[in-house]
């Protein structure tokens, strides 16, 4: 029997026996976990630990809020390896690249070190006759994050460590399908010391994300993810009287000038294409090549995309993993038999690849179409994976 991964409330792991989704580890292809989808109910008691944590934490004094995260820094980059193993097994990715991301998370942590100066406020003297003004930043309240696949770790360390060291209580909503990395540094947080209850981790689906925007202890929400759930995220907690940022997806470009050096344009797009199987926001995923440089450009990239080291992300040497679920490999892999459909020329076709010892993984190598139109749905939408188009 495969393990259930659970939440973590008021510093307990939590289990409530409901409804469960599988968590793969897509080099295998197998199914590493369960992971409880919290019901509205579960995720009441979430935000009710964070809502009973919040008047004592936000009248902690702030440099003892600092001190916590410059304990939980020190831990994090002590077990680095840990998170970044855990990563590499949920989402796919190579463990070097899981390491980065643990890294660039990191530095939001570093930004939080230095919330004593951060929450300075302003004084103005003599703003009208016999009057002075303050402005002060004060923590809100419960305050929730839910976040995307394709940074486990990075993407919740943009939200959490800011708004906690600034005196808010925390949900998080991580992505069901690589829930791990989170708890985590839920249980590395508490042993930095944080009190219980200041952060607390929900996991579930589309359920859980409703109660959380129309729960009216939640204050304050930070998305992440794809751009329809983005703009429903943005208007729903809007209309709930919630403050809300909410990030989506892209479809990034690079332009490669005729007189480009084009062994680094090569290098960069390499990395910004394929790098992480292209589950990136920032991927680039289409090149727009000018005047006559395509011939050239294509020719380079096509030798290096088939030398790509395509492995379990575990193994070193690998310089890509397979993709997160067999769901988004199919989805991919059908963007890539539409774009065939639609004309574009196919240079370097990912498709069926076999990986020694990982046969079920949910691998796909780097594909390179030519020709590419902006009427094609490979130019139009965001693909998510390692498909480059070039455009001429
Ligand atoms: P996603 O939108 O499917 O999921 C994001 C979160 O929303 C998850 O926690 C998920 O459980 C939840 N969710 C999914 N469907 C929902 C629904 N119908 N109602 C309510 N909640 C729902 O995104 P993903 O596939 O996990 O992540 C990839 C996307 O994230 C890409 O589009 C990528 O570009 C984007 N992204 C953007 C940035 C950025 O900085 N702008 C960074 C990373 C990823």
């Amino acid at each position: 029997m495969s393990e259930t991964i659970g939440h973590h409330i008021n510093g307990e792991v939590t289990r409530f026996g409901g409804a469960t989704a599988p968590v793969y580890e897509p080099a295998t292809g197998q199914v590493r976990a369960n992971v409880e989808l919290a019901s509205v109910d579960g995720v009441a008691k979430a935000v009710a630990a964070a809502k009973a944590a919040f008047p004592a934490w936000s009248s902690t004094p702030v440099t003892r809020r600092a001190k916590v995260m410059f304990n939980f820094k020190a831990i994090i980059e002590a077990r680095i390896d840990e998170m970044a193993e855990v990563i590499t097994r949920e989402h796919g990715k190579t463990f070097d690249d899981a390491k980065g991301e643990i890294q660039r998370g990191l530095e939001v942590v570093d930004f939080a070190c230095g919330i004593p100066q951060l929450l300075k406020g302003e004084y103005t003297e003599q703003i009208a006759k016999g009057m002075d003004a303050w402005t002060m930043r004060q923590a809100l309240g419960v305050c929730a994050g839910i976040t995307p696949f394709n940074f486990p770790a990075m993407v919740p360390m943009w939200m959490y460590p800011v708004a906690i060291a600034a005196g808010n209580t925390f949900v998080l909503k991580p992505s069901e399908r690589d829930p791990s990395a989170t708890l985590l540094a839920a249980k590395w947080l508490e042993e930095a010391g944080l009190p219980k209850g200041v952060f607390n981790v929900v996991q579930g689906d589309k359920t859980a994300v409703d109660a959380l925007l129309n729960h009216p202890d939640v204050k304050a929400i930070s998305f992440v993810g794809s751009t329809p759930i983005a703009s429903y995220i943005y208007e729903t907690a809007a209309k709930n009287g919630k403050r809300v940022q909410a990030l989506g997806g892209a479809k990034n470009h690079m332009v490669v000038m005729p007189d480009a050096d084009l062994d680094q344009a090569v290098d960069a797009l390499m990395g910004a294409a394929y790098g992480s199987a292209g589950e990136r926001c920032m991927a680039i995923s289409v090149a727009v090549a000018v005047g006559n440089v395509a011939d050239a450009l294509i020719e380079k990239l096509s030798t290096r995309i088939k030398k790509l080291k395509v492995d379990n992300g575990l193994t070193p040497g690998a310089e890509m993993g397979p993709l997160v679920t067999k769901v988004h490999l199919d989805k991919v892999t059908g963007y890539v038999d539409a774009g065939v459909k639609e004309g574009a020329k196919l240079v370097v076709d990912g498709r069926n690849l076999k990986v020694a010892g990982c046969e079920n993984g949910f691998f796909l190598g780097g594909c390179l179409f030519d020709n590419v139109k902006p009427n094609m749905s490979i130019y139009k939408e965001e693909i998510f994976g390692p498909v480059l188009s070039v455009m001429r």
